[in-house]
């Protein structure tokens, strides 16, 4: 599967925040961020389809994300998700679990915003 690679920082303007970010293969530049020391987490869901958090216990809620999702009848059109999670180093050097989840069928850039028709 898709291999994402993850730069772990703070932002120069919010020392209070570690944000995780990549360079997405459709063009955007995602960012999760999340306060530190604290059991937020983080999250954006690129317009492609793939999905990532960071913080604490980043994969739950990934899965429950896209399980709340599923049960509304969204995301029917990438035929499930392929998931994968990592741990990574802040700055200050914490733990900083991530996880992500790539489309098996992947929307386009330029659909993003668009609101397609619900089916059954
Ligand atoms: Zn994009
Ligand atoms: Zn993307």
């Amino acid at each position: 599967m898709l291999e994402l690679k993850f730069v772990v920082r703070t932002p120069s303007n919010k020392p209070d925040l570690t944000e995780v970010r990549y360079d997405c293969p459709c063009g955007c530049k995602p960012r999760a961020r999340f306060k530190k020391g604290t059991n937020e987490v983080g999250h954006e869901h690129c317009c492609c389809g793939i999905v990532h958090f960071a913080g604490d216990s980043a994969e739950t809620h990934l899965k429950s994300y896209l399980d709340e999702r599923s049960a509304q009848g969204m995301d029917k059109e990438v035929e499930g998700y392929q998931f994968k999670t990592l741990d990574m180093d802040s700055p200050e050097g914490a733990k900083v679990a991530i996880a992500y989840a790539v489309p098996n069928i992947s929307k386009k850039h330029e659909e993003a915003g668009h609101v397609h028709s619900q089916g059954a």
